[in-house]
């Protein structure tokens, strides 16, 4: 019990392999890399998407990875990609509101061509029949403060002829703020502009005054056949059929800074990194392959492994970044999403070992952090972390799902308050977050690549508990969270005190690297 209050904590990574990783990585880059793809909108099935695909898959190659090429799926849709967009007030008083170049997010995704130029009226939130009593919007345009499909739902047959939509947005109980213009999914074949609270409020202030009438211009370009990307490429190991993917997603609409530009430009600076690292004799050549995905958020990889379903048995691990650098002046937290209770893996006791190591050594809550853990332009929090239990909410879905059973490591510095809207922006990471999950993210998939019989041996003593769902084991202490409520763990230091009853952990363990299971008994 005495390893889970960190004093006495054995690091199963060692410290020599943090200190050759953190002296070649460079945040500069993974920020630089980073502002390169958040200037692409990269919905998915867009050409936007492959854009900043050709990019990533440029630089990796650049970088020294190997066989790099941008797989395609087949979407069903055509490809969509803003073109044009903007919202004017016409009368009483000519005035702009909103402009695409201004703000990505106007054009809600997905929405259909149009000028519309009509009279504006508010229907509240919009989504229920009570927003529309004694309302005639007939050849109307919509204000709601609802998202888009609900709205245009309970609109039904009275005949509105757009929407703008301002809805603000609710992530684990975090809200985004009035000036946030959210990325909007537009229902099938409406005329959709997303703004932002305050302009909403903006736009309620002068119909008080008089009736408004507004223009709205809306154009997509659409390309055919419609397709989700995904690129992949690799560092060869020597150990067949025992890779290690680590995956971040490419997708997602600009900027999308910290989701997910972030993991993306932090894995590109990844390989960087790694290539630069072998080359010199730093460290050697990986023994199991390590491969980078950029991917289209879980149905991306979903589609890969329809294509190739005899894949998923060469795949050891995955580790996926999502939001690599949190939110510069807020207090920030690395989530780590556990695996599923019916996939009980050394995964979680390897990265709960490693994240509390590094933060017991080098940036507890009681003293500045060590420069190691810490980047230039970046803020001196300690690193906190917060435990989740499984959540169906990022890119590690795909693997952890009944079908293919590989465990993951699932990491995030969420920046939930601007998450999905035109602020989470390149300026507002902090790079000192970045630093860390680059850290975090090389070092338990080094650790797992190059595992060998001593490593089993350290995780011989791992606690084990008996899963409620199925007589089997997971590896590890854990915070019991019930729900995954961000905003409630921000206050508590992860309740590491709290230690569920050990039990010897028997077979029924997920897949782990021969070595680490063969040194066992
Ligand atoms: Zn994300």
């Amino acid at each position: 019990m005495a390893a889970a209050s960190g004093a006495g904590r054995n690091p199963l990574v060692p410290d020599s392999l943090l200190r050759i990783i953190a002296g070649e990585l460079s945040v500069e880059n993974a920020l630089k890399q980073t502002a390169a793809i958040a200037s692409r909108a990269r919905y998915p099935n867009s050409q936007g998407f492959f854009d900043a695909a050709e990019y990533v898959a440029r630089r990796a190659r650049e970088y020294g990875l190997g066989h790099v090429r941008v797989e395609r799926f087949p979407a069903p849709e055509p490809m969509w990609d803003a073109a044009e967009a903007s919202l004017d007030v016409i009368a009483p008083v000519p005035e702009p509101i909103s402009a695409l170049e201004r703000v990505p997010e106007l054009l809600a995704h997905n929405s259909a061509d149009g000028d519309v130029t009509a009279e504006l009226v508010d229907v509240g939130r919009g989504v229920s029949e009570a927003d529309y009593r004694d309302k005639d919007v007939r050849g109307k345009v919509l204000l709601a403060t609802g998202e888009p499909q609900p709205v245009w739902r309970a609109m039904g047959p009275r005949g509105a002829r757009a929407l703008i939509a301002a809805p603000t947005g609710d992530f684990f109980g975090r809200h985004t703020p009035p000036d946030a213009v959210l990325w909007g999914e537009a229902p099938a074949h409406a005329v959709v502009l997303m703004v932002s609270p305050r302009q909403a409020g903006r736009l309620r202030a002068l119909m008080r005054r008089a009736p408004v009438i507004v223009r709205l211009h809306a154009k997509a370009a659409r390309s055919e056949p419609g397709a989700l990307g995904m690129v992949m490429g690799e560092i060869a190991g020597t150990h067949l059929g025992e890779d290690l993917v680590i995956a971040a997603h490419l997708d997602h609409q600009k900027p999308g800074a910290n989701d997910n530009a972030s993991g993306s430009g932090t894995l590109l600076e990844l390989v960087r990194t790694l290539n630069h690292l072998i080359v010199a004799g730093k460290i050697p050549k990986p023994q199991r392959t390590l491969r980078f995905w950029w991917t289209t958020e879980i149905v991306s990889e979903q589609a890969y492994f329809r294509r190739y379903p005899e894949d998923a048995r060469n795949i050891l691990l995955s580790v996926v970044l999502d939001q690599a650098g949190g939110l510069r002046n807020a207090e920030n937290n690395l989530v780590i999403i556990f695996n599923p209770a019916w996939l009980p893996s050394y995964a979680d006791d390897l990265i709960e070992n490693l994240a509390e190591s590094v933060k017991d050594r080098y940036a507890p809550a009681e003293y500045e952090p060590d420069p190691l853990v810490i980047a230039r332009g970046g803020s001196h929090q300690s690193l906190r972390t917060v435990y989740w239990d499984y959540q169906e909410i990022t890119d590690e879905v795909a693997f952890e799902s009944r079908e293919r059973k590989i465990p993951g490591i699932a990491l995030a510095v969420p920046s939930l308050d601007l998450i999905h809207s035109n602020l989470d922006t390149v300026d507002r990471l902090d790079p000192t977050w970045m630093k860390r999950t680059a850290l975090l993210t090389l070092a338990a998939a080094l650790y797992v690549a190059d595992a060998g019989p001593g490593h089993a041996r350290l995780h011989l003593p791992a606690r084990c508990r008996p899963a409620r769902a199925k007589r089997r084991c997971r590896r590890r202490p854990r915070l019991r969270t019930r729900a995954p409520r961000f905003g409630a763990g921000l206050g508590s230091q992860t309740g590491h005190d709290r230690i569920p009853e050990s039990t010897v952990c028997g077979s029924g363990c997920s897949p782990q690297p021969t070595a680490l299971t063969s040194a066992d008994g």
